[in-house]
């Protein structure tokens, strides 16, 4: 695989089983999306994160090279990333299809993976889960978390039964440095760097391409919509 080569686009084969880009900026509801189309359509769901971090946890050279650069909140080099994906889309369970979640982040992964798509016969769809900045630092802002047990709260959505304090063991919540306001606000700026020029090469494509209003409705009346689009 080659990240200089040049896509090209024929016309996809009838039938053939999709790969389906999602992309979505943090607390747009991507990771929830990925798991629920995973088992409407029983497809697998490959982020390449979960794997990164699968590969830090188990310990192997993999793992080694790549934590550093996680933990620093950089991204792991391209090539590292592209031979996972590439190992992955070619085990049997990907034969009908499946959901990409994380990946390609960079145009040359982009590059590679259309190729990749190309050469083992899918169909690219990519699905834009789009959701207003003032809603996702809305939502982000209504976290909380339990200091003692670690239970996840939200004040709109999941909210305790005793304001501000932990149902199962009564301690304050707190907010998560990583859910405060700037660090959120900065996360979007960056997601939005890093995702505009891979939006553009994709609707650029040709390619089947969707935007999903993400804004309102529960995350199954979202799925609804994708599963709309996909048809
Ligand atoms: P987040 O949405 O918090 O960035 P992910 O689970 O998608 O979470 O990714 C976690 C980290 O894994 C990233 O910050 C980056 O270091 C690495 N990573 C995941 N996918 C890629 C990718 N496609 N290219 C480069 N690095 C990646």
């Amino acid at each position: 695989m080659n990240e200089n080569e040049q896509p090209v686009h024929p016309a996809p084969l009838a039938g053939a089983p999709r790969a389906i880009i999602l992309f979505g900026p943090p607390g747009s509801g991507k990771g929830t999306q990925a798991k629920l189309l995973k088992e409407s359509l029983s497809v697998p769901h490959i982020s390449t994160g979960d794997m990164l971090r699968e590969r830090i946890a188990s310990g192997d050279p993999l793992g080694l090279e790549v934590q550093a650069l996680m933990q620093a909140g950089k991204l792991v080099p391209d090539e590292t990333v592209n031979r996972l994906v590439h190992e992955r889309v070619r085990a049997k369970d990907c034969a009908g299809g499946f959901v990409l979640d994380g990946y390609p982040r960079t145009i040359p992964q982009a590059k590679v993976l259309e190729a990749e798509l190309l050469r083992l016969g899918y169909q690219p769809v990519v699905i834009h889960l789009k959701v207003d900045y003032t809603k996702i630092i809305a939502r982000i802002a209504g976290r909380r978390q339990c200091p003692v047990c670690g239970s996840l709260y939200n004040l709109t959505s999941h909210p305790p039964k005793q304001p501000e304090l932990c149902d199962l063991d009564g301690a304050r919540l707190m907010v998560r440095d990583d859910d405060r306001e700037q660090v959120v606000r900065a996360r979007l700026e960056a997601y939005e760097r890093q995702t505009q020029p891979l939006l553009e090469f994709f609707a650029a494509s040709g390619r089947p391409f969707h935007e999903v209003d993400g804004n309102d409705g529960s995350p199954t009346a979202i799925l609804e919509r994708v599963r709309a689009l996909l048809g």
